[in-house]
């Protein structure tokens, strides 16, 4: 393909999903063929031998001291769950809900966190019952979690969420830097990490999350680099010796055009220059990467299916069963300034009429009363008739429970995992 300077940046090419003689397949099964199966559109599927391929990427690059914990609020069903936690060293939870999730897998207790701003006495409590690690986010967490220990009679493990001065730049979503709900502000951690210290609960280290979909390694590294050299002054300063330290994640996956795949091998070789370092000041640590996007996202489609196809003066509309309501990142009404696509394709009822690979240029809507239910706006797709399906892409993580599922009364469609 010759470069054009008109022409439009594309997405990145979607390879993760076969196409066999003009079928895609998901789970080594065509999709019609698993449309029927499902029984009903529109639906979510996620692909897990994508999970494990996309783990296996990681390790291979990733420094083996390094843990990887599945943030479970990029995409919480149970199936999928389970499955990741054969995948990955442990869990992130952010909520009661989360945390009965995990807890119904095989993962390890010590092995699953509960971060979040807001944490209720009744999750506190169940979180001490369960032996999770607390993620404390502010200090009346921390008294309160050091009152219930008492009142319990256990010793629970906790790390102080921090704050820091910095962000992870280029970042889809800033969660660090300047005044943010999240954490207690790096100035003024050492004072409560001494103070904790003396009050019955296991000081084990820090967290320190600074951002998420990135697709700069450069970035993301900067970003590792600050946070460790942060970890390593707190830590000093408050006299501790850490035994976890987890920086977040921040990958982030191509979803826009123009946008590519994050390396992670140069970010593989500079966590082990760190490490070392890290080890020597602190032998018993526990450097945890935790993500969910990265993990999950690109393993799952949302497919719907065309039941109108009309035209507005000039312009061809695809209306579809299913919309905004179950997808609202793809309809760009999830955090984004301003709305792309989403990586889209059709796939035809009947493969043999995908004749002639023409191509036309549309906007697939949901059924949805509202102008922001739009799954697709002008761009161009197979020619696309009543009955086909549309796929959207990268929709594994942050889909079905970052949506309005009661907006309009709709019914919620299928998960499956295959
Ligand atoms: C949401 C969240 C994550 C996961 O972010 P992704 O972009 O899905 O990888 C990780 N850590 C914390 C603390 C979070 O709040």
């Amino acid at each position: 393909m010759h470069a054009d300077p008109r022409q439009k940046p594309l997405h990145a090419e979607q390879t993760a999903f076969p196409i066999v003689d003009g079928m895609l397949h998901v789970g080594g099964m065509p999709l019609d063929r698993l449309a029927l199966r499902v029984g009903a559109t529109p639906f979510y599927v996620y692909d897990r031998a994508l999970l494990r391929a996309r783990v296996a990427h990681l390790r291979a690059h990733l420094p083996a001291q390094i843990a990887l914990h599945y943030s479970i609020k990029a995409n919480p069903m149970p199936a999928l769950v389970q499955a990741m936690a054969q995948l990955v060293d442990g869990f992130d939870v952010a909520s009661g809900g989360e945390l009965s999730t995990a807890l119904d897998t095989p993962m390890p207790v010590q092995h699953i966190s509960f971060t979040g701003p807001g944490k209720s006495l009744a999750e506190l409590r169940r979180a001490l019952a369960a032996g999770v690690m607390l993620h404390v986010e502010s200090e009346r967490e921390a008294e309160a979690v050091a009152a219930l220990a008492q009142e319990l009679g256990v010793r629970p493990g906790i790390t102080l969420r921090i704050n820091p001065p910095f962000e992870l730049k280029s970042s889809g979503m800033r969660m660090g830097g300047g005044a943010k709900p999240f954490g207690v502000d790096a100035e003024a951690a050492p004072a409560l990490l001494r103070r904790l210290a003396g009050q019955g609960v296991q000081v084990e280290g820090l967290q320190i999350f600074c951002g998420s979909q990135s697709l700069d390694a450069q970035a993301i590294m900067a970003a590792q680099s600050s946070s460790f050299e942060l970890a390593l002054q707190l830590a000093g300063e408050a006299g501790l010796s850490l035994r976890v330290l987890n920086i977040g994640g921040g990958f982030g996956i191509p979803y826009f055009p123009g946008e590519r795949a994050l390396e992670i091998a140069p970010i593989g070789a500079h966590l082990a220059q760190w490490l070392p370092r890290l080890r020597a000041a602190h032998p018993h640590l526990r450097v945890v990467m935790e993500m969910g996007r990265y993990l999950v996202g690109e393993a799952g489609l949302y497919v719907s299916r065309v039941i109108d196809r009309k035209q507005s003066r000039g312009e061809v509309f695809l209306v579809v069963d299913g919309g905004l309501h179950h997808h609202l990142a793809a309809s760009g009404n999830f955090g984004q300034v301003i709305r792309k696509n989403y990586p889209v394709t059709i796939v035809p009822q009947q493969p043999q009429r995908s004749g002639g690979g023409a191509t036309e240029r549309v906007s697939v809507v949901g059924p949805l009363c509202t102008p922001l239910d739009v799954l697709a706006a002008q761009m161009l797709l197979p020619a696309a008739a009543v009955g086909d399906l549309v796929v959207v892409f990268q929709s594994g993580a942050y889909g079905l429970s970052a949506s309005p599922t009661a907006f309009l009364g709709h019914p919620a469609p299928a998960e499956v995992l295959v």
